[in-house]
C-alpha cells in the first residue's frame, strides 16, 4: 500500500553538473538536475514526485499568473570539509512558509513534503552542493494556484514546487540606500509579513526610482507617516547605535520575519550587545549620526547574509559610512558563515543533516 504524501522518484538519465562551472556560477541561473512536484486537489496533497529538473505546461488562465496566489521560500544547504550537508534551519523556513499561504487562502504544505521532500531532493543532487568556502546550494520552495479558470476566488487546485541552484560567494558591495518617503512597500493588515510573489512585484517600480538616482536600494518607511524604518529593499534591517543593535518589531505585520534576521538577533547578544525589537524613527537614526554615537547600519536576508551599508539619504541629510572600519557586522557574519560551513559548533541546532 503505498501511503499518499510517499515520493516516487524519477532519475534524470544524464547530469548536467559536468558542464557547469560551479566556481563562477551566475546567482539563480542554473538548475540542478531534479525538482520536486507536489499537487493539491480534492481537499488533499497527492503525486509527491522528485523527477528530472525540465519546464512544467500550466493553462493561459492559470489562477496564479492572473491573480497573483504565489509564494516562496529561499533557503540554502552548505557543505562541510567532511562532505557532510547540511540545510540550515528548513523547520523555521517551513513554518513561515504556512503563514505566508494561510495570508493568501492557499492550503497548508505538510512537513513530510517541504522539508523531508527538500531532504530527499537534496540528497539526490548532492553533488551540486559546491564543497568552496563561501558556496553554498540556494533552495526554492513556492506554491502557486493551478485552477484553469479566470474567476477571482481561492483556486481548488496548488502546485508545490522545490528547484535548487548552486551560488558562488555573493560579495556583497556595501549599499547606497534611498529613504522612501512616498512609495510603501507594506501596511498594517497587508501582507507584508508574508512571502508573497507580489510584494516583489510591487517593490520594483520604487527600487528603479531610486536607481535612477543613483541609490542601489530603498529603505521602506512605514506608510502612515513614513517616518519608522521597515525594510532595506528585501532585507530586514539592523542599526547600532552605542551598544545597543535595534531592528524594527514584526508586531504590525509589515515586516517579513527573516530567518537571518532571527539568527544575527542571536548572535548579536553573543557577542554582547544589548538588541531591541520596536519601532526606530529615521529621525533617531539621523540624530544618532550627527551626534556620533551611529555605529553601524545593515541589511540581513539568507541570499547576502549581511549587507553593510555605506550611505543613507534621507531628504537633505545624506549619511556616509566608513565600512572598512566597521568591526561588529563583519564579526557576526564570520560567526554565522563559520557555523553554516561547520568551522564552528552549531549551539542552537541551525543545522539539519540531509
Ligand atoms: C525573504 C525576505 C527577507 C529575508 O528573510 P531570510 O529568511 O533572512 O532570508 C527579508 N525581507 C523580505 C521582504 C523578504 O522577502
Amino acid at each position: 500500500m503505498v501511503g499518499a504524501l510517499d515520493i516516487s522518484i524519477t532519475k534524470s538519465e544524464t547530469s548536467k553538473l559536468g558542464t557547469l562551472d560551479l566556481a563562477n556560477i551566475p546567482f539563480g541561473k542554473y538548475f540542478t538536475d531534479h525538482m520536486l512536484v507536489a499537487d493539491y486537489e480534492d481537499g488533499e496533497w497527492k503525486n509527491v514526485s522528485i523527477q528530472p529538473y525540465a519546464p512544467i505546461t500550466i493553462s493561459p488562465a492559470n489562477a496564479a499568473i492572473h491573480y497573483g496566489q504565489s509564494i516562496f521560500e529561499g533557503i540554502k544547504a552548505y557543505r562541510h570539509e567532511n562532505g557532510e550537508a547540511y540545510i540550515f534551519r528548513p523547520f523555521d523556513n517551513y513554518k513561515r512558509f504556512n503563514k505566508s499561504a494561510e495570508r493568501m487562502q492557499m492550503p497548508a504544505v505538510p512537513e513530510e513534503i517541504f522539508v523531508e521532500g527538500m531532504r530527499k531532493l537534496i540528497e539526490l543532487d548532492k553533488e551540486w552542493i559546491p564543497a568552496k568556502k563561501d558556496h553554498s546550494l540556494y533552495i526554492r520552495p513556492f506554491m502557486f494556484a493551478n485552477d484553469d479558470v479566470i474567476g477571482v476566488k481561492p483556486s481548488d487546485k496548488y502546485k508545490f514546487m522545490i528547484i535548487l541552484c548552486p551560488t558562488g560567494p555573493y560579495y556583497a558591495v556595501p549599499m547606497k540606500i534611498y529613504v522612501e518617503e512616498h512609495f510603501v512597500r507594506a501596511v498594517p493588515g497587508g501582507v507584508g509579513f508574508a512571502k508573497a510573489a507580489g510584494n516583489y512585484g510591487s517593490s520594483m517600480y520604487p527600487t528603479n526610482e531610486a536607481k535612477k538616482k543613483g541609490y542601489d536600494q530603498v529603505l521602506w518607511t512605514d506608510a502612515v507617516e513614513h517616518k519608522y524604518l521597515q525594510e532595506f529593499g528585501m532585507m530586514n534591517g539592523f542599526v547600532i547605535i552605542g551598544n545597543t543593535a535595534i531592528t524594527p518589531n514584526l508586531d504590525e505585520g509589515t515586516i517579513l520575519a527573516g530567518v537571518t534576521r532571527d539568527t544575527v538577533i542571536t548572535i548579536l547578544k553573543e557577542i554582547g550587545l544589548t538588541v531591541e525589537e520596536r519601532p526606530i524613527s529615521i529621525h533617531e537614526v539621523v540624530e544618532a549620526y550627527q551626534n556620533g554615537t551611529l555605529k553601524e547600519v545593515f541589511g540581513t536576508g539568507t541570499a547576502a547574509t549581511i549587507s553593510m551599508i555605506k550611505e543613507l539619504c534621507y531628504k537633505d541629510n545624506v549619511m556616509t559610512f566608513d565600512t572598512d572600519s566597521w568591526t561588529i557586522s563583519p564579526e557576526v557574519k564570520k560567526r554565522l558563515t563559520d557555523i553554516r560551513e561547520g568551522r564552528a559548533a552549531d549551539t542552537h541546532e541551525w543545522l539539519y543533516k540531509i
